[in-house]
């Protein structure tokens, strides 16, 4: 299969079970790439030693074959690719564009207080962009290993979503490198996009905070940027996204009630607005249904009551 501009992908941490959301996040990323014949690849996002929990990956996986949705090409894994992280991260650094930060999370929490999209305890104030020399070999001394930040300039970020429109947002100095030397999630997420070619992605409107210092870094690195469709999360009845805690959210709590994936997958798409009550159809019959524009704008309540 070629390379396509709405080629698009599906990329869980494996950090726990796949859930409800997800999963029909995963179904909405399939139908994106697959109504517009392009390819869909599955990315691991795996940086996280400390969460990455064994047998998830192989489950997650699992799920998705479950619910009859197929990818093309290896399963690429976050793990594996940290050479590409690197060089991304020496060529910002060749051009000047990074600097040490030495900050913990509470004295960033302390300083900040700009009214943004991202919580203001998460913006970087700026703290470590102009140290002197001498303040620096105190640092040092201190014996606190440093992140690496990118000189953003408050860059002001404007894009054009395809499901929830125009978005704009300053962006702050984020972390390219956390102080225990892995790659941040934004740059490899970045350096992952353009590598594999994606060129429309679809993913929780959750992350739209993230977007804008995506777009940034694959300018700064010289990147192809991809578009982007932030889609509706499926909500607890507590109006919170959903969760575990929640209930029985994932496929093999489903099936524990019974319930096999096709009733699952029906469930999504009369969410999605693309089936009505006691229908099941297939994923031919979906492709054939979907329709970007007409998907709802606003999340799903799932609550134990309206289970699939
Ligand atoms: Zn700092």
């Amino acid at each position: 299969m070629n390379v396509s501009d709405s080629d698009g992908r599906f990329a869980p941490s494996p950090t726990g079970l796949l859930h409800l959301g997800n999963l029909r996040t995963a179904l909405l990323a399939w139908l994106f790439a697959r109504s517009a014949g392009a390819r869909f690849l599955i990315r691991v996002e795996d940086l996280d030693r400390s969460r990455v929990r064994p047998g998830m990956e192989k489950a997650q996986l699992s799920d998705l074959l479950a619910l009859g949705l197929d990818w093309d090409g290896p399963v690429v894994r976050q793990s594996g690719r940290m050479e590409l992280y690197e060089e991304a991260i020496a060529r910002l650094d060749a051009e000047g564009l990074l600097y040490p930060c030495y900050c913990t999370r509470a004295e960033i929490r302390a300083a900040a207080s700009a009214p943004h999209g991202i919580p203001a305890s998460d913006r970087y104030p700026g703290t470590c962009r102009e140290l002197t020399v001498a303040q620096h070999a105190a640092r040092e001394a201190a014996g606190r290993p440093p992140a690496l930040r990118v000189r953003s300039d408050d860059a002001l970020i404007t894009f054009e979503d395809r499901h929830l429109g125009r978005f704009e947002e300053g962006v702050d100095d984020f972390v390219v490198r956390r102080n225990d030397g892995t790659p941040a999630y934004q740059l490899a997420v970045v350096v992952d996009d353009a590598a594999q070619g994606i060129g429309e992605v679809v993913r929780g409107a959750d992350l739209i905070d993230s977007t804008p210092r995506q777009i940034l870094l694959a300018r700064l690195l010289g990147l192809p940027e991809p578009r982007y469709a932030h889609v509706p999360l499926v909500l607890g009845p507590d109006g919170r996204r959903l969760a575990k805690r929640h209930g029985a959210v994932t496929l093999s709590d489903r099936a524990a009630l019974g319930e096999e994936p096709e009733k699952v997958r029906a469930w999504m798409a009369r969410s999605l607005g693309l089936a009505g009550i006691g229908e099941t159809l297939s994923l031919d019959d979906l492709i054939a249904r979907f329709e970007p524009e007409r998907l709802p704008r606003e999340p799903t309540v799932w609550s134990p009551e309206t289970a699939v």
